[in-house]
């Protein structure tokens, strides 16, 4: 077991021409991966999700040491591990195809690179038992199958018994569920989870879906064009997003963003909309914030989490900071956790709110609804700069 950790990795991807000066050559050239600085603990695991073509794969593939960097280093441990070649890295991976030998029973496929190695039939043995054990139930009557006989899950496990049972330092998945249907994946997630925890290995994760992320990951990692955005438990990013990327990225659905500029009246900070018209009394905690970042006559993005919203039943509690409004609701859609997204028109913002479905007078289409929201939920992002004021 080892941890990871990069240091300023560029990584960028050329156009093949052939008669490009080096100015051109570079400035048409693809960045994938922008000065990446990551670390992640022995024995953790780490979630890397981001909208496609953000850099993924390509920082696997760089960890596995299956792409060159331009700039940068990677170290196990303290050991620099840059220029070593993918098989001398001691690496498991599995990907979103497993490529597992189709003209091998799966026990061979597990056998295969000690066979090549001439190691005793009996040692050979004892490895696959370990594994066996570790993949659980199962999977010692997949053993004598070929692939072709495998279903997707079943396959995806054989791939996953044959990166364990090399006893790998590093574990590195890159999507390795995408291929199986809904129900399966959440049973082979509940299955890696377990794996994970029983082998506790070094594990960098990458996926398009947020809550398998969340379900396997100490940490998760947000990427954006090449970049870390912010990386923290998936409770960290949500609750304190760094900026708006982030706070719009993580959450399902996302957050709501309206913009006001910041304005001061008798002494005390108001959130205004001229177009909208809609107005925030800053609550007092936040002033000091917005005082020092000198943000008076600048605009602001107020960011609301579809779950903090609530219909008005006439909430009085006068201890509690709302920010109210009346929007009507265009669409509304059931959830299958028993709860509604009503997605509703407020002034030229198109804002989703997600509410528990218990109410027999609950609104229909059409009709205009008072919400509610807590400001002591709300985020505040500078518009400029993008970055969280208030998180
Ligand atoms: P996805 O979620 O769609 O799998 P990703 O986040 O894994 O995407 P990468 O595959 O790492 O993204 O790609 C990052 C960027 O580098 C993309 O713009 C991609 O088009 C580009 N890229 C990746 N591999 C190559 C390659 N071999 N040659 C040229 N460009 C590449």
């Amino acid at each position: 077991m080892s941890s990871i950790r990069l240091e300023g990795i560029v990584k960028r991807f050329y156009k093949e021409k052939l008669f490009l000066s080096e100015k051109s050559k570079k400035s048409s050239a693809i960045l994938a991966l922008d000065h990446i600085y990551l670390d992640v603990k022995e024995g953790e695991t780490l979630g890397v999700i981001g909208p496609t073509g953000c850099g993924k794969t390509t920082l696997l593939k760089v960890i596995a040491g299956l792409e060159r960097i331009e700039e940068g280093r990677v170290y196990f441990d303290d050991k620099d591990v840059t220029k070593l070649r993918p098989r001398e890295r001691n690496i498991g991976m599995v990907f979103q195809t497993y490529a597992l030998y189709p003209h091998m029973i799966a026990r061979e496929n597990l056998a295969f690179p000690f066979r090549i190695r001439r190691w005793p039939e009996s040692v050979i043995d004892e490895r696959i038992e370990f594994t066996a054990q570790t993949l659980g139930v199962g999977f010692k009557e997949l053993l004598g199958r070929m692939p072709r006989t495998l279903s997707q899950g079943q396959k995806q496990r054989v791939a996953l018994g044959r990166c364990i049972i090399r006893n790998p330092s590093v574990f590195l998945l890159d999507e390795p569920l995408s291929s199986l249907d809904a129900k399966l994946r959440i049973k082979t997630r509940t299955e890696i989870k377990k794996i994970l925890r029983k082998f506790s290995v070094t594990t960098v994760y990458v996926t398009h879906d947020q809550s398998e992320a969340v379900a396997l990951s100490d940490r998760i990692a947000i990427m954006r064009e090449g970049r870390i955005e912010q990386v923290g438990t998936f409770e960290e990013v949500y609750a304190h997003p760094a900026n708006i990327f982030v706070a719009g990225f993580v959450g399902n659905p996302s957050m709501n963003f309206l913009t006001f500029t910041l304005g001061e009246k008798n002494k005390r900070l108001v959130m205004v909309d001229p177009v909208s018209d809609a107005k925030i009394e800053v609550p007092q905690e936040w002033e000091r914030k917005l005082r020092d970042k000198k943000m008076i006559g600048k605009d602001l993005i107020f960011g609301m989490r579809p779950e903090d919203i609530r219909l008005d039943e006439g909430i009085k509690d006068r201890k509690e900071n709302f920010f109210r409004f009346r929007a009507k609701i265009e669409d509304k859609e059931f959830t299958v956790d028993n709860k509604t997204h009503l997605f509703l028109k407020f002034s030229y913002y198109r804002l989703i709110a997600t509410v528990e479905d218990h109410n027999k007078s609950f609104p229909a289409i059409g009709e205009e609804v008072n919400l509610i929201f807590p400001l002591k939920k709300g985020k505040i992002f500078n518009k400029k700069n993008e970055l969280a004021i208030i998180s």
